[in-house]
């Protein structure tokens, strides 16, 4: 049976149902990682996660424990770590630190051309996972990389430690599947992470009202995960008064709501469109081909 064919199997009591316990999982596995993290230890290995022993490979080495060096990576990388579950590692990390803009993972930003790629940042580090076709399917006409793999670049204060051609990090069986069933069956399934969520939220209509619904206004723009521009137009003929904004917007400044949410209670015949954009501390995409 192919993977459309076995999707198209299941009804819809076996898919509610094993969505219900993949959430459930995942929830469990969040909260242990988020209990361990707040004492600084990792969840996987119960290390401290500035701590590494050699013989003992773990996602926490990618928070550079003191004196890891590339070398460490190189045995490590050889074999599969599961992409999918490094993938939430990083990100949950990084939500942790600053919910949602530390994660660029932006469509709109990304190369078109590849499987995906986006950027992760935590404190003075940065990931960038690059995956295009041919990473997926292996590179047939190469000796050390004809099986599907990602590529990985991870930055310290800048500077890069590890380089996107530095690795082929092989895709284990089940992230093969993964992607597979993501493409094959992209209607009915959707690569989402309830506690990784990044940036991208900008670009999920279901989210977008309740992501302005939540937003409070700051004078700290270079920190704002978010920046918004907003068009308020009165019916024809109608005006504000002065007065009622300069209320208004004291009012703003007092709470920390933002104008366009008080502007509905003065104002319910004003027209109002907000934009919502990334902010300016949102990390760039890192881009393994450059584009013009
Ligand atoms: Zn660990
Ligand atoms: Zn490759």
């Amino acid at each position: 049976m192919n993977i459309r064919e076995f999707i198209d199997s299941l009804t819809p009591e076996q898919i509610e149902e094993g969505n219900k316990r993949q959430l459930e999982e995942n929830r469990k596995v969040y909260e242990e990682f988020k209990a361990a993290y707040k004492k600084g230890i990792c969840s996987l290995c119960t290390q401290p996660l500035d701590f590494f022993e050699e013989s003992n490979p773990c996602f926490h080495w990618f928070l550079k424990p003191k004196g890891i060096k590339k070398k460490h990576f190189e045995k490590y990388l050889v074999q599969p770590i599961g992409f999918f579950q490094f993938d939430s590692y990083i990100r949950w990390i990084a939500n942790l630190e600053v919910p949602l803009k530390n994660i660029n993972d932006l469509k709109d930003e990304m190369n078109p051309a590849k499987i995906t790629e986006y950027t992760v940042r935590y404190k003075n580090i940065e990931w960038s996972i690059n995956i295009g076709k041919t990473d997926r399917q292996g590179h047939s006409n190469s000796k050390n990389a004809d099986f599907p793999h990602f590529h990985l670049q991870m930055t310290v204060d800048g500077y890069v430690f590890l380089k996107f051609n530095d690795f082929h990090i092989p895709l284990s069986d089940q992230d093969v599947f993964m992607f597979r069933l993501v493409e094959e069956a992209s209607d009915k399934v959707l690569w989402k992470n309830t506690y990784g969520a990044g940036m991208s939220i900008l670009e999920d209509e279901e989210f977008l009202e309740e992501v302005d619904s939540l937003m409070k206004r700051t004078d700290d723009w270079d920190n704002a995960p978010f920046h918004t521009s907003t068009l308020i137009q009165m019916p024809e003929g109608e005006t504000m008064s002065e007065e009622t904004l300069e209320n208004l917007f004291n009012e703003s400044k007092e709470t920390g709501t933002p104008v366009r949410h008080l502007i509905k209670r003065y104002y319910p015949q004003a027209s109002i469109v907000t934009e919502l954009r990334p902010g300016n501390s949102v990390p760039e995409i890192s881009s393994r081909n450059k584009r013009k």
